[in-house]
């Protein structure tokens, strides 16, 4: 027989743990599955801005499970391969098993590119980030890459340039399109665009070093403490597809303020959101939001 709940959360990051606190406090029969637990969040090196903690982000993510458990609500680890409708509500099956759920909320967050150079691995929380709102604050008076293609995040070239010393952005493009953006900041003479290139070389041996840059006029070596990858993300969604829900160009699905999706019964929270902020305590904050409007809807 299947198991029938009145919510599935899909997720066990700092979204999906936090939806699943809230939904329990309101006494929802609720399931989380969720592939890695901890999620993302698992990857931070030193986290700092999550208020009254400072640490590991796999240390944070661990008492965002300690106190899950609190609270009479299964968590199951395993990869959800479909979610679609099924009479009023929703069929999400894993690879062994079929649960069923009045509403659902989908927190399985994104896949952010990354360089696809050798050696890029070795040296993320060495000087590689993807995340240059998350790091960006750590490398204060020195010099940084962001490598990006030519539809570029003007926002976060902004971030690095008010923090560092000196901004590279290697771009495979000709122009940039936030160029004209770009000119108009303040920090614009930290900012120095290198078009038609790619990063061929990261350089260093315990930490990033500096990169070796392939342009239209050569190869040249840049002395960086730190490389931004901002090449663009793709959000977890592939699973759901049957639902056809509304989406951006990078998967992310659009939500309301209530974290309400374009399918009525389908919640979503975090990384995986349409929202312009990616961090832990959005994500919590759009989880526990999502599981008041999951607890409000079942009563409509
Ligand atoms: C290098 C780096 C540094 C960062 N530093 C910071 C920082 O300093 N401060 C900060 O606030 N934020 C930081 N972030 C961002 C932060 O990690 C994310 O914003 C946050 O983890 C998003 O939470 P989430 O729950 O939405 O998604 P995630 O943490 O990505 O969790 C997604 C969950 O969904 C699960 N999942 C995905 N697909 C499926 C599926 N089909 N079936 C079942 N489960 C599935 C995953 O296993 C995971 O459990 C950083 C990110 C990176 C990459």
């Amino acid at each position: 027989m299947t198991d029938t709940y009145d919510l599935i959360i899909i997720g066990t990051g700092p979204a999906g743990m936090t939806a699943g606190i809230y939904a329990a406090r309101s006494k929802l029969k609720t399931l989380v599955i969720g592939g890695v637990l901890g999620g993302t969040a698992n990857s931070i090196s030193y986290l700092e801005n999550w208020p009254g903690f400072r640490g590991k982000g796999v240390d944070l993510m661990k008492r965002f499970y300690e106190q899950l458990n609190l609270y009479d609500i299964e968590v199951v680890l395993g990869e959800v391969q479909n979610v679609e409708k099924k009479g009023k509500g929703f069929s999400v099956k894993t690879l062994d098993k079929e649960f069923e759920s009045k509403a659902v909320i989908l927190a399985t967050g994104i896949k952010r590119e990354n360089l696809k150079i050798p050696g890029e691995e070795k040296f993320v929380g060495k000087g590689i980030s993807y995340c240059a709102t998350c790091d960006g604050f750590f490398y204060k008076d020195r010099g940084v890459a962001f490598v990006a293609r030519e539809d570029c995040n003007p926002e976060e070239i902004l971030a690095l340039a008010k923090i560092t010393r000196k901004v590279y952005v290697i771009t495979t493009g000709k122009r940039m399109k936030c160029e004209n953006e770009i000119k108009k900041f303040p920090e614009k003479g930290k900012i120095e665009i290198i078009p038609n290139s790619v990063v061929e070389e990261i350089l260093g041996k315990e930490k990033v070093e500096g990169i070796k840059v392939k342009t239209g006029k050569g190869t040249k070596e840049l002395i960086v403490d730190g490389i931004f990858v901002g090449m663009g993300s793709l959000a977890f969604t592939k699973f759901a597809k049957s639902l056809k829900l509304k989406l951006d160009k990078e998967n992310n699905i659009i939500v309301d303020e209530q974290m309400k999706s374009s399918v009525p019964g389908v919640f979503a929270a975090g990384d995986v959101t349409n929202s312009k902020v990616r961090q832990v305590l959005t994500a919590s904050s759009q989880g526990a939001v999502a599981a008041k409007s999951v607890n409000d809807w079942l009563k409509e």
